[in-house]
């Protein structure tokens, strides 16, 4: 199977992930231990695939470009999604009073969906180079899609948007996704840097989305489960990586 057909099969399976978080919002009671769980393990096999996959080889593949580009790839989304939205966080969404002006929904979901579009390039840049690191990146998408999902659908809901709208927004991030991976297959040749940019991307979802939320759950326990996340990669790399 080609690098972009097995990339657009997976990011077709991750949009439906994000359906499904979106769906759980709207089908209570649904438990807030698991999606907590599920931010914990995405985090630190997210942060452990950014640090230890995706910064060094392209830093390996572009060692001039590599690191400016991780550093814009950071930026791109702290700005998109901290610095231009009025409101946003991952996790569940109850700051009703927030969300008066619905152009605060607005933004955030163009946040969301510039992150989105990210996590399709960095699928498709990792199949580009080896199965090995397209496999782990996916890992590291598919784990956040459900957390990410239900962060949509919450906002749409605090934001008091319809249950339409609210999947349509969650869905949409599918769609950014395929848009990515089809961006990255448009410019084949700047893999690497489409490596780096992406790298960057996860590397904020991970420590500066995802982390925080954990840090708002007391106890070892969620620690444990942040470092399982990690070396499930390490493991992974064991038993995988040809390079
Ligand atoms: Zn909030
Ligand atoms: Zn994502």
């Amino acid at each position: 199977m080609s690098p972009l057909v097995l990339s657009l099969i997976l990011g077709i399976i991750a949009g439906l992930a994000n359906i499904f978080g979106g769906v759980i919002v709207y089908a209570r009671p649904w438990s807030r231990t698991f999606l907590a769980y599920f931010i914990a393990l995405g985090s630190g096999f997210m942060l452990a695939t950014a640090l230890t996959e995706m910064v060094p080889e392209s830093i390996h593949l572009a060692p001039l470009q590599a690191p400016l580009l991780i550093l814009a790839g950071y930026f791109i989304v702290h700005f998109f999604e901290h610095s231009w939205p009025a409101h946003f966080h991952f996790g569940e969404e109850t700051h009703a009073d927030e969300f008066v002006n619905s152009r605060v929904a607005f933004t955030a979901l163009t946040g969301l969906l510039i992150h989105t579009f990210f996590d399709g390039v960095a699928i498709a840049s990792g199949f580009f180079i080896s199965t090995w690191l397209g496999m782990v990146i996916f890992g590291a998408v598919i784990l956040h899609n459900i957390p990410e999902g239900f962060t949509m659908a919450s906002i749409m809901l605090a934001a008091k948007k319809r249950r339409l709208d609210g999947l349509l927004a969650v869905s949409a991030l599918g769609v950014s996704r395929i848009v990515g991976i089809l961006a990255m297959a448009a410019v084949e040749r700047q893999v690497s840097y489409g490596l780096a940019i992406s790298g960057g991307v996860t590397l904020y979802v991970a420590a500066s989305d995802l982390i925080p939320e954990v840090n708002k759950m007391p106890g070892l326990r969620i620690a444990l489960v942040v470092a399982a996340g990690v070396l499930m990669v390490i493991v992974l790399r064991l038993l995988f990586a040809t390079a």
